[in-house]
C-alpha cells in the first residue's frame, strides 16, 4: 500500500474543512492557537514512518496523556483499580459533574477529567508524591516514544490552573465521597501538567505502538504491559475515548482512538501501526474535527479499520 499517497490525498480533501472547528478557547493559552493547521503521520511495526502536513511541530497533547497514565495505573494497580474508576461510556461531556454526583463519586471511566484526575490521585499515591509522578509519567512516554526531548508548556498548565475551577469541582466531589487520597490542588495540578506536554504527530504515532502490539513495542522488544491489559486500553479507548462522540468515531473511524483539547488524535491498527493526527479546531464534543474525518478517510481509503 503506498501510504505517502493516501496521507497526501487525505490531507488535500480535509484542507476545505480546517476552519470547520473551533479551538480550545477556554483554556487561554490555547486560544490563540490558528486553526488552519494539519499533520498526520503513521508508524508501522518496523519503524518505518509516513507524515505529511506539520508532523514536526509540538502541540499540546492534552487528553491523549490520559492513554499513557491509565497505563500506568493498570500496571501497578490492576483489577483493584476497579473500584475508583470504571470502563463504561459517560455519553457525557469530558468535564460533566452531573454523573459524578449521582454515582458517588466514581467516575465512569479512565479517559473522561474526573476519570484522569483519579489516576493521577493513584500515581501520585503510588509513587509517593506529586513530583515523583509526574516525572515517571513523562519518562514513561519518552521511552514509548523512544525520545527524550518531550517536555511540558509550562504556559498552558498554568493557564489550565487558573481557568481550573471545573476541573478542580470535580476532584472536590471524588475527594467528598472518599475517592482521592490526595490534596486536591496537588492532583489537579499535576493532572494539568502531563496534559500540557507538548509532542508532535510523529512521536505520537510512535508512542502508541505498543497498544498497537499487545503492549509490546515492536520496534525496541520492550514489554510494557501485558496483553490483556492493553486489551483493556484498547477497548477503553474504542469506547470511551472520543466521550460522548465515542459512538460516532466508532462508527465513521472503527479504531481504537484517542483524542485531546489541543486538537491532537492518537489511533492504533491492531497487528500494523499506530497512527497520529494533528488539527487544533475542534467539534462540538472536543475532538479535532478534521482529525476525526481524516482518520474516517484513512480506513476508508486503506481498509484497514478493526471491523
Ligand atoms: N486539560 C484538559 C481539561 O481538563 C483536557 C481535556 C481534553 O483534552 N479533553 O479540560
Amino acid at each position: 500500500m503506498d501510504y505517502q499517497k493516501i496521507l497526501e490525498d487525505i490531507e488535500q480533501e480535509v484542507k476545505p474543512m480546517l476552519l470547520e472547528g473551533k479551538v480550545a478557547d477556554y483554556i487561554p493559552a490555547l486560544a490563540g492557537i490558528d486553526p488552519e493547521q494539519f499533520a498526520m503521520s503513521i508508524t508501522l511495526f518496523d519503524g518505518t514512518q509516513y507524515s505529511v502536513g506539520k508532523s514536526e511541530k509540538l502541540f499540546s497533547i492534552q487528553s491523549i496523556s490520559k492513554v499513557f497514565t491509565y497505563t500506568l495505573a493498570l500496571k501497578f494497580y490492576s483489577e483493584e483499580f476497579y473500584g475508583r474508576v470504571g470502563h463504561e461510556p459517560s455519553g457525557d461531556p469530558f468535564n460533566s459533574l452531573v454523573q459524578l454526583e449521582y454515582e458517588n463519586g466514581v467516575p465512569r471511566n479512565p479517559f473522561i477529567n474526573a476519570g484522569a484526575i483519579n489516576v493521577t490521585d493513584a500515581l501520585i499515591t503510588h509513587y509517593g508524591s506529586s513530583k515523583s509522578a509526574y516525572n515517571h509519567i513523562i519518562e514513561f512516554i519518552r521511552s514509548i516514544a523512544d525520545e527524550e526531548e518531550i517536555y511540558l508548556d509550562k504556559a498552558v498548565s498554568i493557564s489550565e490552573m487558573e481557568k481550573g475551577y471545573r476541573n478542580i469541582s470535580l476532584a472536590s466531589l471524588m475527594k467528598s465521597f472518599d475517592n482521592l487520597d490526595n490534596s486536591v490542588l496537588d492532583v489537579v495540578q499535576t493532572y494539568f501538567n502531563h496534559c500540557s506536554i507538548e509532542m508532535n504527530t510523529q512521536m505520537l504515532s510512535r508512542a502508541m505502538l505498543y497498544l498497537a502490539n499487545h503492549g509490546l513495542d515492536p520496534v525496541t522488544n520492550k514489554a510494557y504491559i501485558s496483553p490483556p491489559q492493553a486489551k483493556r486500553i484498547n477497548a477503553v479507548m474504542l469506547t470511551c475515548g472520543h466521550y460522548d462522540a465515542s459512538g460516532d468515531f466508532a462508527y465513521n473511524v472503527g479504531l481504537p482512538g484517542k483524542s485531546g483539547v489541543g486538537g491532537g488524535i492518537v489511533a492504533i491498527v491492531p497487528g500494523k501501526m499506530a497512527i497520529s493526527v494533528w488539527s487544533p479546531g475542534l467539534n462540538a464534543q472536543g475532538n479535532s474535527l478534521v482529525g476525526t474525518k481524516a482518520l474516517e478517510l484513512f480506513t476508508t481509503k486503506t481498509g484497514l479499520s478493526i471491523f
